[in-house]
């Protein structure tokens, strides 16, 4: 038989408690378990941890004490006076003489305690040796925890019970009450072996830090010792824990809107949109006031471009404002194949596809070309709308490092699969640089995945006629699917992948975005078209836009700021999500709009200001722009 081990573990940060935990599991479950303590420890929500101490003991089985689960029930309270009231009741029929004023020793002196109070229910009498630190009851696990592999994840419920269950077998113990020290639950509970562990929903106002455990004491004094000897060092695996459900607790329909509005204006992560009354463009106007355009994704200006606009208003008179139907019913128009053959023949495909939007192309086409047996290595920067259609395809999902080749290697040889994709940004959208194609595209190959490439921000911007990520490496490679949008550079809307023939005939026919929805409309259609051949005929335009890039780093450097990027998109750091929102405040005061970007778009405290040229910025504008920019980043604390 494997031998078992005992596995703790601590992680502090400055000499203070962050989080714990401890398992007993079989050799050869030791190694994927202390891996996964070591990520909670790193990844615990009250912060990062500067020590982590990980220790395995083998545990002789004769040492371990198997304990079957106590029962669990849930006892309802409307109100914390309802649920202390319970708990009171509770321990009167466990015969404990003053039930009140054992509740209030939890209530009035657990506070900041890691252990528990050790309490004589006759004498009222605090037994624990150290009355700072407690009785810690730890040296146990869930049986069937030990057997399976496990996640990083704390499930509170089971520890609860499997702590409440060692606990109520010590010797002399009449049982246990606890309540939750966190502000997020008011809830707690009685554990005996008389009633089993009777859990109380309502025990205190939720908010309140109040809290902690007492364990009740009958007993000889002269034998507190022992009782302590068993609450720390035995070693108790406890069985058939019962199934892990939170109970359900019934809330007011609206609490978790309210509360999630709540908690976004709270941390400075609330959004709300600017209104503007005119068309997109280097300046737009809003209130009835001009400012420059800093946040658009239109980069070659085409959405405001005269030809792209007569395009859609003749394609509306033409064809009328909709499409009325999805694309395999009645809503295929000349206009879509058109577009289709224009897009195929700019990006040097066979075919292309056409979407209502990027994200639907994404979507689509992910979660139609893998399904649950296959893998996907996904770039952690990735797009939303690529990880929508990785969740949405089953397939299991591994990220490797922003634009890291090496661990993409690294990524695939550990998680072997009989197919699968790459997927990447070709220009990731927050921080504007661009993918490493020729090691993506020959990594792939080499291991047998497919390769998928989203060029939303670079079609019509890479590549000195741009024509995308592909021009941009000078055609030495080729990803299989190449995904773009007509929504940014191309100022339009519909999204597209471009491939060989098979890929866009699978895809016509299993793409459920493509499939379920209705089809572009004329005047969308006709307006990208006419995008599309404006940049082919028109190579100049891409050309500004490259050369505003070019203006706009330097100025910034010129004024202090350390920027470049090869891309439109150019990230200049803040760090604070409230300074990010105050920086781009004044600068809007000040007529000019760029975007503070903040979590969830980025990770948290890593908020920027996000600039996205175009084509038509002129020189002026962009250097007056950067100085703006030095001096709020100066001035704003
Ligand atoms: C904007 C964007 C999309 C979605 O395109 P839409 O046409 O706006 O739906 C997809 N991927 C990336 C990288 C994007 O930036």
């Amino acid at each position: 038989m494997d031998k078992l081990f005992s596995i703790k573990m601590r992680a502090s940060a400055a000499g203070k408690h962050v989080s714990g935990a401890e398992k007993i599991v079989p050799e050869s479950a030791l190694p994927a378990c202390s891996d996964a303590l070591l990520k909670r420890a790193l990844l615990h929500a009250k912060g990062k941890p500067d020590f982590v101490n990980v220790k395995c003991e083998e545990v002789a089985p004769e040492e371990i004490l198997r304990l079957k689960s106590l029962p669990v029930s849930t006892l309802p309270a409307a109100s914390p006076e309802e649920g202390l009231a319970s708990m009171e009741t509770l321990l009167r029929d466990l015969g404990v003489p003053d039930p009140h004023a054992v509740v209030r020793v939890l209530l009035e002196f657990c506070q900041g305690m890691r252990g528990a109070i050790l309490l004589d229910v006759d004498s009222m009498e605090r037994l624990e040796p150290d009355q700072a630190r407690g009785v810690r009851a730890t040296r146990m696990d869930d049986a069937q925890s030990a057997a399976k592999p496990f996640s990083t994840l704390k499930n509170h419920y089971a520890e609860a019970i499997v702590l409440a269950t060692k606990v109520a077998h010590a010797p002399r113990i009449l049982g246990e009450i606890c309540i939750s020290d966190d502000p997020d639950y008011a809830t707690g509970y009685v554990a005996s072996k008389r009633f089993g562990y009777v859990r109380i929903e309502r025990l205190k106002p939720m908010g309140s830090p109040l809290g902690g455990r007492v364990f009740l004491y009958r007993g000889p004094k002269e034998l507190v010792s022992e009782t302590v000897e068993f609450l720390e060092k035995r070693h108790v695996l406890v069985e058939d824990v019962p199934e892990l459900r939170r109970p359900l607790v019934r809330k007011s329909k609206w609490s978790r809107i309210e509360s999630t509005l709540a908690e976004l204006k709270e941390k400075n992560l609330h959004r709300s949109e600017i209104v503007l009354e005119s068309a997109q463009s280097a300046h737009v106007v809003h209130q009835g006031r001009s400012l420059l355009m800093l946040a658009s994704n239109d980069y070659l200006d085409l959405a405001n471009e005269p030809c792209v606009r007569r395009a859609a208003a003749d394609a509306a008179l033409a064809f009328g404002s909709g499409s009325g139907g999805s694309r395999l019913t009645t809503g295929t128009l000349t206009l879509h194949r058109d577009l289709e053959r224009l897009l195929a023949d700019f990006k040097g495909a066979d075919d292309a596809i056409v979407f209502d939007t990027g994200y639907m192309a994404n979507v689509g086409t992910v979660s139609a070309v893998v399904g649950p047996d296959d893998v996907v290595f996904s770039d952690e920067l990735n797009h939303a709308s690529i990880i929508d259609g990785c969740r949405l395809s089953k397939a299991k999902i591994v990220v490797y490092r922003h634009n890291d080749m090496d661990d993409l290697e690294r990524k695939i040889r550990e998680n072997p699969c009989g197919s699968g994709l790459v997927v990447s940004d070709a220009v990731f959208s927050m921080d504007g640089d661009v993918v490493d194609l020729p090691r993506l595209v020959e990594t792939a190959n080499r291991h047998g995945l497919l390769s998928m490439i989203d060029e939303a921000h670079a079609s019509g911007v890479l590549g000195a006629a741009g024509r995308g990520v592909v021009e941009h490496f000078g055609e030495t490679c080729r990803p299989d699917i190449l995904m773009g949008t007509l929504s940014k550079a191309f100022g339009s809307s519909g999204g597209f992948v471009c491939g060989s023939d098979p890929l866009v005939d699978f895809l016509r026919n299993k793409a459920r975005s493509y499939i379920f929805s209705t089809s572009l409309s004329p005047a969308d259609l006709a307006a990208a078209a006419a995008a599309v051949r404006f940049v082919m005929e028109h190579p100049e335009r891409v050309r500004s836009l490259q050369r505003a890039v070019r203006v706009f780093c330097d100025a910034l450097r010129v004024n202090g700021i350390d920027a470049r990027s090869e891309t439109p998109i150019i990230p200049i750091h803040v760090g604070d999500e409230a300074r990010a929102v105050r920086i781009s405040q004044r600068l809007f005061d000040q007529g000019i709009l760029i975007n503070a970007i903040r979590y969830p778009t980025v990770a948290k405290g890593s908020a920027r200001l996000r600039a996205a040229l175009m084509a038509t910025h002129v020189d002026d504008d962009l250097r007056d722009a950067a100085r703006a920019v030095a001096d709020a980043l100066s001035e704003i604390p």
